[in-house]
């Protein structure tokens, strides 16, 4: 039987893989409210190379959570955002696989494909209703080449990295992502019902899709833009992937997969609204948030602890450029607004604390202090030893910080409110 994943599943994971215990323990606690959710591991390549972390430390960590806890249902460990080149070392350790296509976005078909394909889908030429979607789309022959044109290469390319995957570890052995969410425009809803058609085609058995929405989702703070706008985006593609799943016969637990998922208040009501409206699962990923809690568990320790965390600052913020420049599409930090390392070094926990724990509406809250941290994660992990040895120390405040953040700040208002 394949491996199906669950309706909810929540994206976790920690840059120097020590917080799995209290992450998988907010997730716990949703689960006594009654809400199903199940855990899924994720670590990009990307983390791994600034870190210098073996890839299987990821499952590692993961087990070892679940073991501790005793938690007994499904879990999984996500080989986020592969291509052909990078996924070898996540074969053996991973049953969840993001195939990130994103830079085949574009790429031009040949015209002989884009025609051939459009001659599979007559169904989508002209005046098309979709059950949730108040108005009908209205495709030319030509609006879906353009969209072929944009995203055929890609959907093969996805193919192509899905038979590898598949013939390594075995059909029905994992759960396929496909991603095109790090690009630079948003996909509209009938660009997504192209998309999937291509997918079906293609034979890729897709659990989750996680497109680009419309706004910013910059890493570690709230979601920017028009949240009326997003609301009825994200009903639409919930209605397209409805629709496509009848219609082309993908998998009936395809859902949507949010990507930069953590910290985006402002959405979080609209995306429950819309699963509550629809029944809809969802999988959204949170990883970045949690080193962050991290630093305010070390910050509230003081001591030690308060020292290295202004130390990661004084020296992310000596380090600035470098550190965003991999960043550069996804964080907003208004260089004015950063406090001087010597101010940092002033301060008391509580200062630090309140800067940069992501509570927009508390006056000390600081936005771009926030990001350049979220960037900084390199800096701590140059201090090696002397970092995870205090980790080991402050523990009772950094997880008491993880659970709470993810449990009261995420999954509270994602599913439960
Ligand atoms: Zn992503």
């Amino acid at each position: 039987m394949a491996l199906i994943i669950e309706k909810f599943s929540f994206g976790v994971g920690d840059r120097f893989a020590h917080q799995g215990k209290a992450q998988l323990a907010a997730i716990a606690k949703a689960a006594e409210q009654g809400v199903e959710i199940v855990p899924v591991w994720n670590k990009s390549n990307r983390e791994h190379q600034t870190i210098g972390s073996e890839i299987a430390s990821c499952r590692v960590a993961a087990d070892a959570a679940v073991e501790a806890l005793g938690w007994e249902k499904s879990h999984y460990v996500d080989a986020d955002h592969i291509n052909l080149k990078i996924v070898d070392p996540f074969l053996n350790n991973s049953d969840f696989y993001t195939i990130d296509v994103a830079d085949a976005i574009g790429a031009p078909a040949e015209e002989s494909e884009v025609s051939a394909f459009i001659d599979t889908v007559p169904e989508l030429i002209g005046s098309l209703s979709i059950p949730g979607i108040p108005e009908p789309l209205e495709m030319t022959r030509e609006s879906i080449a353009a969209t072929a044109n944009q995203y055929l290469k890609a959907v093969k390319l996805a193919g192509e990295i899905y038979r590898y995957i598949a013939s390594q570890n075995g059909e029905g052995t994992f759960v396929t992502e496909v991603s095109m969410d790090e690009t630079d425009s948003p996909q509209t809803p009938p660009e997504l019902l192209v998309i999937l058609a291509a997918i079906a085609q293609e034979g890729i058995p897709i659990q989750t899709i996680a497109p680009k929405f419309t706004g910013r989702f910059n890493k570690g703070v709230d979601y920017v833009g028009d949240v009326v706008q997003f609301e009825k985006e994200f009903e639409d593609d919930l209605a397209i992937i409805a629709f496509a799943v009848k219609k082309y016969g993908l998998p009936e637990n395809l859902k949507l997969s949010v990507h930069s998922g953590s910290d985006k208040f402002s959405i979080y009501g609209p995306i429950r609204r819309a699963l509550a409206k629809t029944g809809a699962g969802l999988h959204i990923k949170t990883a970045g948030t949690t080193w962050l809690e991290e630093l305010i568990g070390l910050a509230e320790a003081g001591g030690a602890g308060l020292e290295i965390a202004k130390e990661v600052y004084a020296k992310a913020f000596a380090d600035s450029d470098s550190l965003c420049a991999p960043y550069a599409t996804v964080i907003d930090i208004d260089p004015a607004k950063l406090p001087s390392p010597e101010d940092v070094n002033a301060w008391t926990a509580n200062q630090y604390v309140n800067a940069l724990r992501h509570d927009p509406n508390h006056a000390e809250f600081n936005s771009s202090f926030r990001q350049l941290l979220h960037v900084g994660y390199k800096i701590a992990a140059k201090m090696g030893d002397r970092y995870l040895n205090l980790l080991t120390e402050c523990e009772e405040s950094i997880s008491r910080n993880v659970t709470e953040n993810l449990y009261e700040r995420h999954l509270k208002p994602l599913f439960l409110d």
